[in-house]
């Protein structure tokens, strides 16, 4: 607006000076005409809710409107130089001010324009926009600035507000990953100047689904809220901490001497999140995988650098969990070779690489072949890639589930071509992953292939591990009572390796207890040790106590198999009896003499 209204005035103590001199009538009536413009620019101004001022850029003289001095909330003539102001304004926009100013006096700008805070009598500091323009002699220098300031503190608040917000996470409060990875770019652009280094943690709760799944969303927020307040409340200075999203938060480092300070950070952040945290009545117990890069050795950009962090958690939690890894160039090989085994195992269910092998299963006291389990086996032309590489990535990238119903389809066409041949022959168990309980109904997919093909619900059996009873998302109990209640009998894998209580195991619709292959190896140890030999005893003891029937996995040696014939274990599966067989060798090993009892066993157990 000031822009507009050019005031071709004198400076007011100039006036004064020449008060009395021929000129000084002239003078009198421009000024006249300067205070009453000035006066009524106050008026408009006022009814602009806008400041009016002028200012002398050679004394520094400067007289504000009525309405400025509102604003700001000082008494009249309360500034009387450019020293004055400035000392008013923010230290912060001091620089900018300056040099806008020094910018539009060389003519560099059409017009003067800045925002900037200004404290005001209360303490506080107010958001004003001033725009105005510089009015020049005949050489073009400055001898007067006028212009008008406008009150922007409610837009600036709001629009601080709003930067805040798209910049934080409303959770937890921290900033969140747009600003870290500002911060991230700034942070290496500095410690290029300066050859320092800089240190990312990408931190992720152990099992956080669990809690989300088995206590609710609200608690799970509240651990979040807990982790992330007990962590800033102990953070270095030198730290700076971020949520990433869900259940991964990260740290910034910066600067850092060496990465051995970055792990023994990392380790204090470890021991922190294990430490219980107390939320209402109960204790949470969580833990973090930490993964750690550092710049410049294992990244030179801010994307990179956050990648490899994430690499190096992933690390870490391959490892089983509360662990630190640090990045290394040998885990970008594995990221890669990883990809490219996604890409193999996609051709692999084109080009039928994958295979069905049987591994049976016997009665512990006669045995008879009791049943069987369908394992999966892929060669992809060179080599046999073992499920335990190829089933994980398979799970990570959702190729489970096409994989799955591969196996499903697979398992039923052969039940039905063994039957037809051998005429009934005991349950096929086949595996199924969390993740095909995602899907709308794995359940209604096996019931369905087992009708198409004739074949009665206790052809067939389903192994689960406790992670799909975790993983309540995909309605998976549900599911298996379905299954359950179509007569399919629901085995429970690796039995002892997870979380899995007597009440819980109650409500769920089990009838198979495996038993972990890491427990029967300790069963009998060559020192004549008790080894794993208690638990042993108590989870078939609880077993019986559920009338659940328990199978042993892992079974490789006499003295094992004499043990579980005394401790009471139902059913044997392991080496001892035969590895997984392809499925002809399986059948002529197994289903064409099953009359017989005791084949399995060829090395006549004595009990
Ligand atoms: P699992 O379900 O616990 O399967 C048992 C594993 O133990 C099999 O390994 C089997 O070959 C091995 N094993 C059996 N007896 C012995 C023994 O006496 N000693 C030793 N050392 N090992 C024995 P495998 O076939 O390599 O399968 C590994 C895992 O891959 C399986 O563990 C299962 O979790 C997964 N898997 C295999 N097939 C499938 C499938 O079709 N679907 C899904 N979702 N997972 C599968
Ligand atoms: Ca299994
Ligand atoms: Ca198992």
């Amino acid at each position: 607006m000031a822009g507009t209204l050019l005031v071709p005035g004198i400076p007011f103590i100039a006036l004064l000076l020449i008060a009395g001199s021929a000129a000084a009538w002239l003078a009198y009536v421009e000024w006249r005409e300067f205070r009453s413009i000035s006066r009524a620019y106050d008026m408009a101004m006022l009814a602009a809710h806008d400041g009016f001022w002028e200012w002398d850029p050679v004394t520094k003289a400067l007289h504000v409107g009525t309405r400025l001095l509102e604003i700001l909330g000082y008494d009249e003539d309360f500034l009387a130089d450019t020293d004055g102001w400035l000392k008013l304004v923010h230290p912060d926009d001091r620089a900018a001010y300056n040099s806008a100013v020094a910018e539009h006096l060389k003519g560099k700008t059409v017009f003067f324009y800045c925002e900037y805070r200004v404290l005001a009598k209360d303490g506080t500091y107010r958001w004003i926009a001033s725009r105005g323009l510089a009015v020049r002699d005949r050489h073009g220098k400055a001898y007067q600035m006028v212009g008008s300031v406008t009150d922007i503190t409610e837009r600036r608040t709001h629009q601080e507000e709003m930067e805040f917000l798209a910049q934080h996470d409303v959770l937890t409060g921290l900033p969140n990953r747009l600003l870290f990875s500002q911060q991230l770019h700034n942070a290496i652009v500095k410690a290029k100047e300066r050859s320092c280094k800089l240190a990312v943690l990408f931190i992720d709760l152990d099992r956080f689904k669990n809690i989300n799944d088995t206590l609710g969303h609200r608690a799970g927020d509240q651990l979040l809220q807990l982790v992330a307040l007990r962590l800033k409340q102990e953070m270095p200075a030198n730290c700076c901490l971020y949520r990433q999203g869900g259940d991964e938060f990260i740290v910034l480092i910066n600067p850092i001497s060496d990465a051995n300070v970055a792990v023994d950070t990392a380790l204090i952040f470890k021991e922190q999140i294990t430490a219980p945290f107390l939320c209402g009545e109960t204790d949470f117990f969580t833990s973090a995988s930490i993964g750690i890069s550092i710049f410049p050795e294992d990244a030179g950009d801010g994307e990179t650098l956050l990648r490899h962090a994430d690499t190096a958690m992933y690390e870490a939690k391959a490892a089983g969990g509360n662990a630190i890894r640090s990045h290394t160039p040998l885990m970008n090989q594995r990221v890669t070779f990883r990809m490219s085994l996604e890409t193999r195992l996609r051709r692999a269910l084109q080009e039928q690489q994958l295979e069905l092998y049987f591994q049976p299963q016997v009665d512990t006291q006669t045995g008879q072949l009791v049943g069987a389990e369908a394992l999966l086996r892929w060669h992809d032309g060179e080599s046999q890639i073992p499920p335990d590489h190829f089933i994980p990535v398979a799970e990570e990238c959702g190729l489970i589930v096409p994989i799955g119903d591969w196996v499903i389809e697979q398992a039923v066409t052969q039940i039905n071509t063994w039957r037809e041949q051998f005429g009934e022959i005991p349950p096929i168990a086949i595996n199924l992953s969390p993740r095909q309980f995602w899907r709308p109904s794995v359940s209604q997919f096996i019931l369905e292939k087992l009708q198409a093909a004739g074949l009665p619900s206790s052809a067939l059996e389903v192994e689960i591990t406790e992670s799909v009873l975790l993983d309540a998302e995909g309605g998976s109990i549900e599911q298996l009572r379905h299954l359950r209640a179509a007569g399919i009998t629901i085995a429970l894998d690796d039995f002892g390796t997870g979380y899995s209580s007597l009440s819980y195991l109650q409500r769920l619709p089990i009838g198979t207890l495996k038993i972990d292959r890491s427990f029967i190896n300790d069963l009998v140890l060559d020192d004549g040790s008790a080894g794993s030999d208690p638990l042993v005893r108590a989870i078939i003891a609880m077993a019986k106590s559920l009338s659940l029937r328990v199978v042993a996995e892992g079974v490789e040696t006499v003295p094992q198999h004499r043990r579980l014939k005394t401790l009471g274990c139902d059913v044997l599966q392991g080496y001892l009896i035969s590895r997984p067989l392809p499925a002809a060798e399986f059948a002529a090993k197994f289903l064409v003499h099953r009359s017989k009892v005791n084949t399995s066993l060829e090395y006549g157990p004595q009990g």
